[in-house]
């Protein structure tokens, strides 16, 4: 098969960026890279070149919440990288931990902006491209929060709750056009996901893991590469990966 070219949302750290070098290490992958730390992608564009020299790879800035910069980024990606084959939802946060009554609107909206809305943003400008890949796949970042709902997760819980349906809906939605569609459910990751949720609280952050051995990115993103491996008839439509210990 020829490589394929695969879109990473969220590449700047954790799972995307696990993705970004599992992948690359596949040989068989074109990677367009974004978020919008875009340094931390050009230091990520280069770690992969030293390792893997033959890897094509562009980054770019972006921001899933911005539909406007969304739709004009993706319409406006140079010619030699229009012809993606793969886009892996990725990107996402959360927010605050606080029963419902305590919360903060404004985390409200980041997340739903992001985990949502973005997802759907970018989903809409790369669906056009994708119907023109003989070799199609949706890859969505879900949660085991989108299949459960824990004390004080309400919100982005129920933004992984939406991911979950989405991502039944796009594969009906998509089915005609031959696109595979797979959501990708992880237990605890260790990433920059915990500081991001208590906002930079380092101490909160790592007393999550507290007591077992959480997933890395690197478990998730070869579970990924699995799945886009799969023979063209096969379809991995919803997996969850739990770190062991966890309830
Ligand atoms: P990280 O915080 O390490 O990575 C999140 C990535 O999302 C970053 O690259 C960040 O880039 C990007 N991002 C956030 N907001 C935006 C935005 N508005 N526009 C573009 N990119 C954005 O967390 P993880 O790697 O753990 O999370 C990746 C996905 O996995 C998320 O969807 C998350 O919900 C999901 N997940 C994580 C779990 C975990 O325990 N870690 C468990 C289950 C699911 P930048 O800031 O540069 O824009």
């Amino acid at each position: 098969m020829m490589k394929r070219t695969v879109l990473i949302t969220g590449a700047s750290s954790g799972i995307g960026e696990a993705c970004a070098r599992v992948l690359a290490g596949e040989g068989s992958y074109r990677l367009l890279l974004c978020a919008r730390r875009i340094e931390r992608l050009d230091n990520l564009k280069k770690a992969i070149l030293t390792a893997y020299p033959a890897t094509e790879v562009y980054t770019f800035e972006l921001d899933v919440r911005d539909r406007m910069q969304v739709e004009s980024t993706i319409e406006n990606l140079p010619d030699a990288w229009k012809n993606i084959d793969i886009l892996i939802n990725n990107a996402g946060l959360s927010q605050g931990l606080d029963p419902i009554q305590d919360g903060d609107p404004d985390d409200w909206d980041r997340m739903i902006d992001t985990n949502v809305k973005g997802l759907l943003y970018v989903t809409k400008a790369v669906t056009p491209l994708l119907k023109k890949s003989a070799h199609a796949h949706i890859i969505n970042l879900g949660s085991i929060a989108g299949k459960e709902v824990y004390p004080n997760g309400n919100v982005y819980c129920a933004t992984k709750h939406a991911v979950d349906a989405l991502n039944k809906a796009m594969r009906i939605d998509l089915l005609p056009f031959g696109i595979k569609v797979t959501a990708i459910n992880p237990g605890m990751v260790e990433t920059e996901f915990s500081e991001v949720r208590f906002k930079g609280d380092k101490e909160r952050a790592k007393a999550v893991y507290q007591g077992l051995t959480p997933l890395c990115g690197d478990d998730i993103a070869e579970v990924i590469a699995f799945v886009l491996s799969r023979p063209a008839h096969v379809n991995i439509n919803d997996l969850l990966i739990m770190p062991t210990a966890q309830a």
